[in-house]
């Protein structure tokens, strides 16, 4: 038997008649869009986030533009991302017409390397961009700190971290606006797209509010341009029953992610490091190996579904060739894209799977 490196369906075999459930309560109610069922999703998702309030979009792409828009970021802005990152943390930046900077990650967490921010602040930056890869919240003080300083604003990219915490406190509403996805494949995944953000700032709120929503709080009477970038509230009723788990398959993960890093010590692989402030939630388990495109056949071999994130940083994309990059421009971020491999994770996997993963990384 194949061990699959990831079974959106999972999650509905397991809670089949409680989703069943909620989405034939939407269709029956009529209300297709927005609605009581986004507007509790909302609510239920900015309590379990520690913000002040949530806005639900229609996906995590969308989150991050409009998160960017509402802030007032544009043309001739600069915003800092990190240099290894899935490429979306730079599409929005690109998406509202400003300029990504990159930053280098600290090599040990693969995230944004604080001490390496302030020498890419310009007079034109607005914006610290950090995500929390892999589901491991970013060093947050230190930026947050530069921001104060700076007169800037932090944008958080939390698609990979749902219900992590950094310092104990869930990733929520530490920076300005904190931007999610629900695609199927998060921890917290949707059966089809969704997104949101959140924060406690009632005015980004209200101005993601009405973006989301053709610029407009009443129906015909439009204040600025905005999109249509709803979540849909047959995802907001199946986010719903899913988020009553999330906490349970959270544990899960960590459970993994400690006898992977019990089972694989001693090989000849860099396990995932863990700063005493942060609490993980395991959306990517990733290793690096200088052999990593051996070790990724050794493990299809046994029948083992692995992943890169990601082969190609965003500098190194055609996408952002008009940026003229070489690829030693950022070369940690190169040398991660050369060496990660991520293995599956995640509560569709047993005791077993794990035993076997395991067993097909050891040398
Ligand atoms: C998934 C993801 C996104 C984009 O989310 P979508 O819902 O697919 O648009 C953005 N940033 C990161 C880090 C992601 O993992």
């Amino acid at each position: 038997m194949r061990i699959a490196f990831l079974d959106p369906g999972a999650a509905y075999r397991e809670l089949k008649p409680e989703i069943d459930t909620a989405i034939a309560r939407v269709l029956d109610s009529g209300w297709y869009i927005l609605g009581p069922e986004v507007d509790a999703f909302e609510a239920e998702w900015a309590t379990y986030c520690g913000a002040d309030h949530a806005v639900g979009v229609a996906n995590g792409l969308d989150a991050l533009t409009l998160a960017l828009r509402a802030l007032g970021v544009g043309a001739g802005d600069e915003v800092i991302v990190p240099s290894n990152t899935y490429i979306a943390t730079w599409l929005a930046v690109s998406a509202v017409g400003a300029t990504p900077v990159p930053v280098e990650p600290d090599p040990d967490t693969h995230n944004i390397d604080p001490a390496r921010i302030g020498a890419a602040i310009t007079p034109r930056t607005r914006v610290l961009l950090v995500v929390h890869l892999y589901g491991q919240p970013a060093d947050l003080d230190p930026i947050l700190a530069l921001a104060r300083a700076h007169d800037l604003a932090v944008v958080e990219d939390a698609a990979q971290a749902h219900g992590a915490a950094y310092k104990g406190r869930r990733i929520g509403a530490h920076g300005d606006i904190v931007c999610w996805s629900f695609y199927p494949g998060k921890n917290l995944g949707a059966m089809g797209d969704g997104g949101a953000i959140t924060t406690n700032r009632a005015d980004l709120a209200d101005k993601v509010r009405m973006l989301r929503n053709y610029g407009s709080h009443k129906k015909y009477v439009n204040e600025i341009q905005g999109v249509n970038s709803r979540l849909d509230p047959i995802q907001a009723a199946v986010l719903r029953v899913k988020l009553a788990h999330l906490d349970t398959w959270t544990a899960r993960r960590r459970n993994m992610a400690q006898a992977y890093k019990a089972g694989l010590a001693g090989q000849d692989l860099t396990l995932p490091h863990v700063p005493e402030w942060a609490d993980p939630v395991w959306h990517l388990f990733v290793v690096r190996s200088t052999r990593r495109d051996a070790l990724q056949a050794q493990m299809t071999t046994a029948g083992i579904g692995t992943l890169i994130h990601y082969p190609i940083p965003p500098h190194m994309q055609t996408a952002y060739a008009h940026l003229n990059f070489d690829p030693q421009d950022f070369p940690i971020a190169q040398k991660l894209a050369d060496e990660v491999l991520s293995l599956p994770i995640g509560p569709h996997l047993t005791g077993s799977d794990m035993g076997r993963v395991i067993m097909a990384g050891s040398a």
